[in-house]
């Protein structure tokens, strides 16, 4: 008699260089294997793995390999593991337009949907598309759902989504998306067992990584994000400048005869904390630095998430806790501080032993917004989603 196999779901995160796995058990949801493939497009290489099924995945990968030919080395991998049995794969997709508002189980008709929202995520969607692709060509019969990182923002009110730009527009979906969605979605679903009742009240969120954004959650659900119909808008990043006046762009254009291309070059890949240090996007290296300018950039950093959240305080109407997500809401202490002072007005505390330590709760117990560090995890909110959508798994 064979060995009864273990049910196992497959969650792929496809960017434009590389793409970062993870096996979940379809029983438990416990992640079994952690991992990623970088260097698609130049050298591919296996980027290591952690977790109890993390010698599954050792070196081999073809250095040519494409998006598609990662994706087969992988269901290779496991096609060919002992004791597993994949049961269904599950997508991070940036972007689910108008329409989707949840995760999807994929079919042809939902492809087309998806290949139609390219334009509006052309830097990332296509990538997203490729691994499924990739899945259906090795494993045609496996079900596979798509996740979005606009979708949990789709419970935003229309005056938060809308631009006060022509209405025709608006009507063609130049709207606020909003993104960072499925790590939202991860701390909404942690945070009641750290917070309490405090979760389903007023609450923001500081994603901050490369990439950087605040939610504004009322009772679980986001009423105010600070990124836009791109992921360009808000807060300063590593490399993207967040929001500016858009009369800036229009002077790059035609005061200083910029293509689009040099704008786009600029805003997203020479700017944000890369751009004001003329040092690194890296906070880390920024943190170590005694130049002024990396200290500028750190400053301003700060000052931005201070002023957007209380943007989204005043969205709220108030607030019960704060959350930090992400690389530098998990680990910077300094950063978390700076922000700190800037939001003591609105009675934000921080104990600086639990700070220093990036404890859960690091905020001063007299303190009246409890603030908290969370662990960033967008591929488990994909593992849940893939569970509740596709029966039996
Ligand atoms: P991504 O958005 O690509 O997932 P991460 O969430 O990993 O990125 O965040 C990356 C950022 O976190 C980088 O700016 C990095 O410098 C910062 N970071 C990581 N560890 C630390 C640390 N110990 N102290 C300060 N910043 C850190």
């Amino acid at each position: 008699m064979t060995p009864s196999k273990d049910a196992v779901i497959l969650v792929l995160n496809a960017g434009s260089s590389s793409v970062k796995f993870a096996l979940f058990s379809a029983e438990t949801l416990q992640p079994l294997c952690r991992g990623g493939i970088e260097g698609i497009g130049s050298r591919a290489r296996f980027g290591g793995a952690s977790g109890a099924r993390a010698h599954l995945f050792e070196d081999g990968l073809p250095e040519d390999s494409d998006h598609a030919a990662a994706t087969h080395w992988l269901l290779d991998r496991i096609r060919r593991a002992d004791g597993l049995r994949l049961s269904a794969a599950g997508h991070r997709v940036v972007h689910g337009g108008p329409d989707f508002a949840a995760p999807v189980v994929i079919d042809a008709a939902v492809m087309t949907a998806l290949d139609a929202l390219i334009p509006l995520a052309p830097a990332h969607q296509p990538h997203n598309l490729a691994a499924i692709r990739a899945v259906s060509g090795a494993w045609p019969d496996l079900p596979q759902v798509a996740c979005f990182d606009t979708a949990f923002h789709r419970t935003m009110p229309r005056l938060a989504q809308i631009f006060a730009i022509p209405h025709e527009l608006t009507d063609q979906g130049l709207v606020r998306y909003g993104f960072h969605g499925l790590s939202y979605q991860h701390i909404t679903d942690v945070l009641p067992g750290i917070a309490g009742e405090r979760a389903r009240g007023r609450v923001i969120v500081a994603h901050l990584g490369h990439g950087a954004s605040l939610c504004a959650l009322h009772g679980g659900r986001s009423i105010a994000t600070t990124m836009g119909f791109t992921a360009l808008d808000g807060l300063m990043m590593g490399m993207r400048c967040g929001a500016i006046d858009a009369g800036l762009v229009l002077h790059l254009i035609e005061q200083r005869g910029m293509t689009p291309g040099q704008v786009s070059e600029i805003l997203n890949r020479r700017s944000g904390l890369l751009g004001v240090s003329g040092i690194s996007n890296d906070a880390r290296t920024l943190l170590a630095s005694d130049a002024p300018r990396a200290a500028e950039a750190l400053d301003l950093f700060a000052y931005r998430v201070v002023r957007e959240a209380g943007s989204m305080m005043a969205a709220l109407g108030g607030l019960d806790a704060f959350v930090f997500t992400a690389g530098i809401g998990e680990r910077s202490a300094r950063i978390r501080a700076s922000i700190a002072e800037g939001l003591a007005w609105t009675g934000l505390r921080l104990d600086a032993t639990r700070n220093a330590a990036n404890d859960t709760r690091i905020s001063t117990d007299d303190a009246t917004v409890p603030v908290y560090v969370v662990p960033a995890d967008e591929e488990l909110p994909i593992g849940r989603a893939v569970l509740s959508r596709v029966p039996a798994v």
